[in-house]
């Protein structure tokens, strides 16, 4: 394979175990490194999106009762084939999304934790007994809530995707998911291998495709018994009220705008090479990603100078070439980190870093812009209140502990948040009082498949990961049972 080929993989949508063309015209996967179209995929719809919810319906009374164990083995065994295409899977998601190669097979090898995990925390789904009257017994089990809806994002297309079938599946429950129209193809080569698994048929369906459409679908289903969404605060909206009717439980995964904290007492050198690292995940298009950046005053000219420093070795470019950052998913993308620093700019920003579109040479194809560093941010600016998902790095100036909170709370999100401090009660103070789902204290690990991970406000509700993220899809029924006449 030459360096630049796509890997051999499949483009039809998944469904009860079969592979079938979509109903729709077929549709182009863009590298956003290249704008070359790497190939085109299967569309479904509505139609298509039926037949998936009456196949997840038909295998789940078999797929609910089997033993836990048994479900364990068939995750782990999937674990283990992940684990052995990490290179095909990366280079495939590298291709269509555009991050580098290495933090794509990061991403592989998160999924086959994760799956690993929750084979096991599958066999510990445990009930209660409750003490009760000697004439009864009062039990508590917890079952699987049934057929599952999943609508998953572009930004990272194959654990987004891992993060909630690998619980489902532990739970007894089986899923039809909707993957992003830029990043189908993710979906699609984990589908292969949930086949060489040996997942029964229909226990997860995969339909590429018209995503309002699909979405309707699933969520006004009285057969779909919970929805759960990964992506923006606007769909996510839409998804929830298209979910009140039928009364589904709801999972929301939403959007994000990170406020990033560095107190005069922190380890400095530890908290700016944690920003520069963290900020360029993904290209900074990342619902944890640090987005407004607060320096204390006393440290703030220090802590620029060693920012900007870091920044001249960022580097930017094709993912499979291993950059520090590749390029941003669309055109749509990128106008919107301009715009976002074009409003700046005119309210008074200074751009200290980068700022452009990047398009000589390596970059006249390809979504690129440069790794960005704006100073004087402030409350009237765009910047401030929106996600930015783009390599940007704004600084905004306080001088008070209780006044710089309020203003890292001040945002409709609520999903990450991180401060670096050595005192003991700033540390306290502050990670009590921010209003964030996590806070990241001297470090910005956020992730694992043990700890919860969510958001409050209008980065949604709900939890995945962890004895947390299985619970989302289990319901308690209490049994009363009379032992005596
Ligand atoms: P998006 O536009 O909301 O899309 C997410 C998914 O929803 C895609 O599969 C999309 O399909 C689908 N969709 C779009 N419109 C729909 C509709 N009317 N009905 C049903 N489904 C619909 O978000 P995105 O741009 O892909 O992802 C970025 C967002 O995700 C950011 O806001 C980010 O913060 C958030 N995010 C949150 C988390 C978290 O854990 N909280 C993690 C990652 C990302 P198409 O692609 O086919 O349009």
């Amino acid at each position: 394979m030459a360096k630049h080929e796509l890997p051999e993989v499949e483009t039809r949508l998944f469904i009860d175990g079969n592979w079938q063309d979509g109903s729709q015209d077929k549709h182009p996967v863009i590298n956003p490194a290249t704008e070359e179209v790497l190939t085109e995929v299967h569309w479904g719809g509505a139609a298509e999106a039926e037949t998936a919810i009456a196949a997840a319906e038909a295998a789940l009374p078999d797929w609910s009762t089997m033993a836990p164990a048994e479900r364990g083995s068939i995750l782990t065994k999937l674990a283990d084939l992940i684990e052995a295409d990490v290179t095909r899977l990366a280079t495939i998601m590298t291709m269509e999304q555009g991050k580098p190669l290495a933090q794509a097979k990061s991403e592989i090898i998160s999924n086959v934790e994760n799956l690993r995990w929750n084979a096991a925390e599958g066999q510990r789904v445990l009930g209660d007994i409750i003490p009760s009257p000697d004439t009864n017994k009062w039990l508590v089990q917890k079952q699987p809530i049934g057929v599952v809806g999943a609508i998953t994002p572009w930004n990272f297309p194959s654990n987004m995707i891992i993060r909630k079938i690998s619980p489902a599946l532990a739970a007894g429950c089986t899923v039809i998911l909707k993957p992003a129209e830029d990043t189908p193809l993710s979906a699609l080569a984990l589908a292969e291998l949930f086949e060489k698994a040996g997942l029964p048929k229909g226990v997860v369906n995969i339909i590429v495709g018209d995503a309002a459409a699909i979405g309707e679908t699933l969520t006004k289903s009285d057969v779909v018994k919970k929805i759960t969404f990964t992506g923006s605060t606007e769909v996510g909206k839409t998804l929830y009220e298209q979910a009140a009717p039928t009364l589904k439980k709801v999972s929301m995964e939403l959007g994000g705008h990170a406020p990033y904290i560095i107190f005069p007492d922190a380890d400095l050198e530890l908290a700016v090479t944690t920003l520069i690292e963290t900020k360029f995940i993904n290209n900074g298009q990342v619902c944890t990603s640090p987005n407004r950046i607060f320096l204390h005053k006393d440290i703030k000219k220090e802590a620029t100078k060693l920012i900007l420093e870091k920044m001249a070795e960022v580097t930017v470019g094709n993912g499979l070439d291993d950059p520090t950052t590749g390029p941003l998913i669309n055109e749509e993308g990128r106008k919107k980190v301009e715009e976002q620093l074009k409003d700046a700019q005119n309210k008074g920003a200074k751009i200290l870093f980068g700022g452009q579109r990047l398009t000589e040479g390596d970059y006249q194809h390809g979504f690129f812009f440069e790794p960005t560093v704006l100073d004087l941010v402030t409350t009237d600016m765009d910047i401030f209140y929106q996600e930015t998902f783009g390599p940007v790095i704004p600084l905004i100036e306080f001088d008070d502990e209780e006044a710089v909170i309020q203003a890292a709370n001040d945002s409709e999100f609520g999903l990450a948040s991180y401060f670096f401090a050595t005192n003991i009660h700033t540390i306290d103070n502050v990670s009590k009082k921010l209003a964030y789902g996590m806070v990241g204290v001297n470090n910005t690990d956020l992730e694992s498949s043990a700890t919860p991970f969510g958001g409050i406000k209008h980065s949604g509700f709900g939890r995945e990961n962890g004895t947390y993220g299985v619970e989302e899809y289990l319901v308690e029924k209490f049994v009363n049972i009379r032992t005596a006449r």
